[in-house]
């Protein structure tokens, strides 16, 4: 066996934080710097200033009040310093004894009253003083920053940094190629002190432009390359045929298409039709009707003699969500002897060999579950369209399985997500290059628009009452419960509480409770007490985040609407106003300590007052959290881009853009190089 050698603390924290590799240490830049190269005279600072000074202690005592602090008074020929340390060793009064020379560095406070710094960092004075100014890293509790800087240091001197970009390409714009990778990552890890801060802090200095001209291109050369890559797949074509089940399944509804849904229809129509699988993203609002359009699809797939899959993300939403296609499409399968196979985790052993029984038969025609649908014991029988529901939902590593489930057969299947958290245009064009995008912008007619409040927590009572109308008007009701992610036994708690007060407030009305740790088949039966109508409240934890349909629902309560994200927020919402009764939205928040919200809490609720509609939000969600936060919503873990803004630097996308083509064409090992050199392991990832 080889021997593994076993990694010390901040080495494991170095590989979870993605900087396992040489390279990618260089790749990871400094939030800010410290000026340590210099020794300032107290008598020339500024409120606020960080400054790093020499001065001698003439002062040194402990104070009580207002709490125990150790107070040291310092002089430096210009003037005098107070410094506070609230926690402190022996040692330290020690060290800070009357009489000593230091080196002191810390934030300056009080300019009037007399100079203070609230723990600062000191040293003995003299000593050489630094060339460069001193870099400071992101990084973790168990990685300290002196390690990680020397871990940086070796790691910028021990990897590869040469030029990938081939001498014949034009250059890029902002002048972001007349540095070379080395020179600029050499720079900015240890920027002489006569630097721009400002310059590099917004980042337009040639040596920040270069890398966000470098990133993009790693982005567009993996993009491209896995778009060419897919082109030479192959999938059976499937075509609607005239009189076909698509067709019978259109006469069978109780509607009519929106113009959106048929014109998407179409659109998927054409890609299932093609050789080349199909990998498209059908997005559109909550309750736009993205169920029925999958439908259409999926008639088509089967009446070409295929079979189809359909995930969604949890086991309540695999039912709740494709119920109706279930009940629109049996009606067809049955008279040809096809039967619906169900692939759940919670599934018997025995009922769990039958279903897989019937899909590695093929007698099932239509395989529905959660990512059970996934797993290697499943053996699917010619498999012609995969569909994804909430699939922001599903991880990467999930997307991957699929792939690499069904690739490699020679007939690949076609592959339509489906989404409710619309990404915004111009992302959608040079993110997901190799995905083709389908937007449903209309509701079904008919819809009563939700009205959305937010309102303290504090007014708690008031609510309550809101929801004993509502109920006793014959409507029903969520409160939603929020995650706290570190704890899922508090989430608990909070859920479980909150069930209890308003089972108690509410005498006569059926409280139930839903949360991800009860075992299934009770979820299932309070699923059913509600859907059903006998149940009047529903509290629950973010389960029903997704995908439940109950029309009569017209009220819905989120409990620290402060805590959830904007998509998030939109999404619940989206369960009420279902049916053509007013519905409306009540967002519960409370302030922290000092009795305020956050900039962003409160610019999330806002914009949820302000607007129902799903692009709109999406849009302000990008506002809010910027597009690197917003990407990475793709599940990567990390955002995709660190340095590079898609928006602020569009002329360099163009450029990178160009650049990628012909450096694969003509140069692939450069662009290969290239590529590894920024995503790595991660490469896969983009593709997914
Ligand atoms: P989502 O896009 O959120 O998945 P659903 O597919 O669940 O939305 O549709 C929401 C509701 O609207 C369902 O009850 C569905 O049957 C209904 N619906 C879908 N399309 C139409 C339409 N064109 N006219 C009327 N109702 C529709
Ligand atoms: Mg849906």
């Amino acid at each position: 066996m080889p021997e593994t050698k076993a990694l010390s603390e901040p080495q494991k924290a170095l590989v979870k934080m993605g900087l396992g590799r040489d390279i990618d240490l260089a790749l990871h830049l400094p939030l800010r710097y410290e000026d340590e190269t210099r020794i300032v005279k107290l008598g020339d600072c500024r409120e606020g200033d960080t400054a790093q000074i020499e001065a001698t202690v003439t002062e040194s005592h402990v104070a009580f009040r207002p709490r125990r602090q150790l107070v040291v008074t310092v002089n430096d020929g210009s003037d005098t310093c107070q410094l506070r340390f609230f926690s402190f060793y022996p040692s330290q009064q020690k060290a800070l004894a009357v009489g000593t020379r230091l080196r002191i560095r810390g934030e300056l406070k009080g300019g009037f009253i007399g100079w203070q710094m609230v723990h600062p960092t000191y040293k003995a004075a003299g000593g050489e003083l630094p060339q460069a100014l001193t870099p400071v890293y992101s990084t973790v509790a168990a990685l300290p920053q002196a390690y990680l800087r020397k871990a940086v240091q070796s790691g910028l001197a021990r990897a590869d940094l040469s030029e990938t970009l081939p001498p014949d390409v034009p250059p890029a714009p902002a002048r972001a190629t007349t540095w070379t990778l080395q020179r600029s990552l050499r720079f900015l890890h240890h920027p002489t002190p006569d630097v721009s801060l400002a310059a590099l802090e917004d980042h337009s200095h040639p040596a920040w432009q270069r890398l966000k001209a470098e990133e993009l291109l790693a982005q567009q050369l993996s993009q491209l390359e896995s778009r060419r890559e897919h082109e030479l797949l192959r999938a059976a074509p499937l075509q609607a045929r005239p009189g076909g089940f698509q067709e019978q399944l259109l006469a069978a509804l109780p509607f009519q298409l929106t113009a959106a849904q048929r014109r998407v229809g179409e659109e998927i129509a054409q890609g299932l039709a093609r050789t080349t699988p199909m990998n498209r993203l059908l997005q559109g609002d909550v309750g736009s009707g993205k169920t029925v359009v999958a439908a259409l699809a999926a008639a088509i797939a089967i009446d070409a003699g295929r079979q189809c899959a359909l995930m969604a993300p949890t086991e309540i939403l695999a039912e709740q969500h494709f119920r109706k296609l279930i009940g629109w499409l049996e009606p067809l399968l049955a008279p040809r002897g096809q039967r619906v196979a169900w692939l759940t985790g919670s599934q018997r052993k025995k009922e769990r060999a039958e279903m897989l029984e019937l899909v590695a038969s093929g007698e099932a025609a239509l395989v529905i579950g959660t990512h059970a649908v996934i797993q290697e014991q499943v053996q699917f029988h010619r498999l012609g369209l995969a569909v994804i529901d909430e699939q922001h939902r599903f991880g990467v590593a999930q997307r991957l399985a699929l792939r690499g489930k069904t690739a490699g057969e020679g007939n690949e299947p076609h592959l339509l997500m489906m989404s409710a958290t619309p990404i915004p245009r111009t992302l959608a064009m040079s993110y997901y290059a190799d995905l083709d995008v389908s937007t449903i912008d209309e509701l079904p007619p008919g819809r009563t628009p939700i009205v959305t409040k937010v309102i303290s927590d504090s007014r708690r009572d008031e609510v309550i009452e809101r929801i004993r109308a509502q109920v006793a008007s014959g409507r029903q009701v969520y409160w939603v419960c929020p995650l706290i992610e570190e704890s899922e036994s508090l989430d608990l708690t909070n859920a479980t509480a909150t069930h209890l007060a308003l089972s108690e407030a509410l005498p006569g009305v059926l409280v139930g409770l839903l949360h991800s740790r009860m075992p299934q088949p009770e979820k299932k039966a309070v699923m059913s007490l509600f859907t059903g109508g006998q149940m009047g409240v529903l509290v629950a934890t973010t389960v029903i985040e997704v995908g439940v349909d109950v029309p009569n629902a017209s009220l819905m309560v989120i409990e620290h609407a402060e805590r959830f994200g904007l998509s998030q927020l939109h999404q619940l919402r989206g369960r009420v106003g279902r049916g053509a009764a007013a519905s409306a939205c009540v967002l519960l928040y409370s302030a922290g300590d000092n009795g305020r919200l956050g900039e962003t809490a409160r610019a999330r609720l806002k914009a949820m007052a302000e607007t129902n509609d799903g692009f709109e939000i999406a849009r302000r969600d990008l506002e809010i959290r910027g597009p690197g936060e917003f990407l990475g919503a793709r599940q990567s873990g990390a955002p995709l881009l660190r340095f590079a803004d898609l928006v602020l630097d569009a002329a360099l996308l163009e450029w990178a853009k160009d650049v990628a083509p012909h450096m694969l064409d003509r140069h692939p090992e450069l662009a290969r190089k290239h590529v590894n050199r920024w995503l790595g392991g991660k490469s896969e990832y983009l593709k997914a």
